[in-house]
């Protein structure tokens, strides 16, 4: 249920109203939006007494939360969100690249991609500490090392850095090193590492699951929000489908349909989602088109050397021209003008 302050509703107002949704046994989450603060009564609880607070002073209104998620939902939060990682707002009227590599393999290859896609255009640099790989025998990341650094090229670079978790066990460690934290699709399910992060204060990149829907997608990130996290930012990365030629397949109607649903920023990770470096620029491309806040890309100095993910890397040259082809006219692209 969501209770509707009114524009002059008073701070006084607001706490009788979160007491009362407390207790009818719900929790109340306060969503101050530009022009009204929202009450949220989320979870369960006695439903009638959130339905007389219609008669409380302050009120506008109560009505019911029709979509499963709930603070996730545009119901509860109208307004778009904007996250912010270190400097770099996610959500806001920039599009935000975060570029680098699939794995971190040794200090120079992630600081000279750092300042390769810095100097690009990138804000953000990307790289895996923890991977998490389909076969036991690939090479599974270089752990604490990867993450020492990671901090080490922030440092020198000032690019924020996103790092993925895998085990809850390692969240400690990996929220000392890295500016925002990445659940990885295999892991977009694992309500207890959805439970732990819902109680860091940093931010968090949830990966779709590639058999996940748009729901459970938008389910998984409410564990974030419900638990006390509202700092999420979601990644369309493919799904499975029957196509053979493609990694995954890039869910663009899923984009456009979280950000409808949800006030969540979206990105898009066209690297995983294709398996193409030929395909990356025009993915990205039709990502913003589609409105998505940005793109996550990998990027290696020698992608045939790449320890992982090497072929669907871009070196350094053709990011940089993904990068100039997506500042550039989508028409004009599409038609083949500006190469
Ligand atoms: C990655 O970002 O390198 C990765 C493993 O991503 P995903 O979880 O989307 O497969
Ligand atoms: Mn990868």
């Amino acid at each position: 249920m969501i209770v509707n302050m009114l524009e002059i509703a008073s701070e006084q107002q607001i706490q009788h109203v979160v007491d009362r949704v407390n207790e009818a046994g719900y929790q109340a989450h306060v969503i101050h939006g530009t022009e009204r603060t929202i009450v949220a009564a989320v979870g369960s609880g006695n439903r009638h007494q959130i339905e007389a607070l219609r008669g409380a002073p302050g009120v506008d209104d109560v009505v019911p939360i029709s979509q499963p998620f709930k603070l996730v939902s545009r119901q509860v939060r109208p307004q778009r969100s904007a996250v912010k990682v270190s400097h770099v707002s996610i959500g806001g009227p920039e599009i935000v690249v975060i570029a680098g590599p699939c794995s971190v393999e040794s200090r120079e290859q992630v600081l000279s991609t750092a300042l390769a896609v810095k100097r690009a255009g990138a804000v953000m640099l990307r790289g895996g500490a923890y991977k998490p790989r389909t076969s036991p025998y690939e090479f599974q990341g270089l752990g604490k090392e990867a993450l020492e650094v990671l901090s080490e090229v922030r440092r020198e670079t000032g690019l924020p850095v996103v790092t993925e978790v895998m085990s809850t066990e390692d969240v400690d460690l990996i929220c000392e090193h890295a500016d925002m934290l990445q659940v990885g699709a295999r892991n977009m399910q694992n309500f207890a590492l959805l439970r732990r992060l819902a109680g860091i204060d940093k931010p968090v990149l949830l990966k779709r699951g590639p058999a996940a829907t748009v729901r459970e997608w938008l389910l998984a990130a409410e564990y974030l929000l419900s638990g006390g996290n509202s700092q999420v930012v979601l990644c369309e990365r493919g799904i499975k489908t029957f196509e053979t030629e493609l990694r995954n397949t890039v869910d663009l109607a899923g984009v456009a349909l979280a950000r409808e649903l949800s006030h969540l920023p979206v990105l898009v990770d066209p690297s995983h989602g294709t398996g193409r470096p030929s395909l990356i620029g025009p993915v990205s491309r039709a990502a913003i088109a589609a409105g998505a806040d940005g793109l996550i890309i990998e990027v290696h100095p020698c992608p045939e050397r790449a320890l992982s993910d090497g072929a669907q890397s871009l070196d350094f040259e053709a990011f940089a021209q993904v990068m100039r082809e997506i500042a550039r006219p989508l028409r004009r692209i599409a038609d083949g003008a500006a190469s």
